[in-house]
């Protein structure tokens, strides 16, 4: 029998939707929420992700600004540009699209971001209130995974929750937000001894590798949440996650798709960020 599919496509339907109506009535109100996206070069994947992000913007009626550098661009260039975005107030959120040229510190452009327009959840200030268990915002794929994990009906609390990977973007953060709801939290990544007797445990399991189909049926618990967030592109140009999930699927309870998964809920938890923002901004100034 083949688990339960978390549809990320179709819940993100839902919650755009809601978006939408709450943009509606903030644009009426004076305060329509603005997203300014930032790319320096031409990678056509990171391409593909800001035009992604612009479309869902519009749906929802965010206005969206969008800034191409060229591959060649300073990094002073880009740090005024980021200035002037943080001081003009039609923008609410900036996101920079990363990887960054490598004659770019990112870390440098990550820190010169306001943190109350950082909408990706990047900035220092934020992951340390993260950390502390009082977020802001809060990081957009490891909120799309819980909102994923939310509708599989398991909650994390008392769980058996593995993390396969430690980027600050996705394994760091989505451990935060699992032991803030109470899972017993293990995080493993390359050098992890015994990795399939540590992912067998899990009743909550995130897969953030980067390797396609690198979780196998033989490593994950019978009936467990299996969340995958990887996005791999095949040498035949299709996409694959990294859970084996044509074989995962008959023994986990739950499990996300690639594509159609934790990709549109990153981008859905972006324009919740981006209107939280805007109502932060509008708090401020009342
Ligand atoms: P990173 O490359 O930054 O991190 C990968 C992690 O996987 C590292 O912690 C690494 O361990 C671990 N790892 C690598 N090989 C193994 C192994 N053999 N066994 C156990 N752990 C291993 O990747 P990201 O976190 O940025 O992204 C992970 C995946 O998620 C990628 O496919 C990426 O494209 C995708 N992604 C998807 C998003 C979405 O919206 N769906 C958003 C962001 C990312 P170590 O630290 O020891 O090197």
């Amino acid at each position: 029998m083949s688990g339960k599919i978390l549809s990320g496509k179709e819940l993100s339907t839902v919650i755009r939707e809601e978006i939408k109506k709450e943009v509606e009535q903030m644009t009426r109100e004076g305060n329509r929420p603005g997203l300014a996206v930032v790319l320096v070069g031409d990678d056509p994947a990171s391409k593909i992700y800001v035009n992604n992000k612009k479309k869902a913007c519009e749906e929802v009626g965010i206005q969206s600004f969008q800034y191409f550098l060229e591959e060649k661009t300073e990094e002073k260039t880009l740090l005024d540009l980021i200035d002037r975005l943080n001081r003009d107030s039609a923008v609410h959120g900036i996101l920079v699209q990363l990887p960054l040229p490598a004659h770019i510190n990112a870390q440098k452009v990550i820190d010169a971001i306001d943190p109350n327009k950082d909408v990706d959840c990047f900035h220092p200030v934020n992951s340390g209130k993260l950390f502390t268990g009082n977020p802001v915002f809060l990081p957009c794929t490891p909120a799309g995974c819980m909102e994923l994990i939310k509708l599989s009906g398991v909650k994390p609390e008392g769980k058996e929750c593995v993390v396969v990977g430690r980027s600050n973007i996705v394994g760091k953060p989505m451990a935060m937000l699992l032991m803030k709801e109470n899972g017993t939290v293990t995080v493993a990544h390359s050098r992890t001894a015994n990795l399939k007797e540590v992912t067998k445990r899990a009743d909550i399991l995130v897969a953030a590798i980067g390797k396609p189909r690198f979780i196998t049926a033989d490593m994950v618990k019978p009936g467990a949440v299996v969340i995958d967030v990887g996005i791999n592109r095949l040498e035949t140009g299709k996409l694959a996650g990294d859970v084996d999930f044509e074989n995962v699927k008959d023994i986990a309870g739950a499990i996300t798709p690639v594509p159609g998964g934790v990709g549109p809920m990153t981008i859905t938890m972006l324009l919740r960020n981006t209107v939280t923002a805007a109502k932060i901004r509008e708090n401020a100034n009342t």
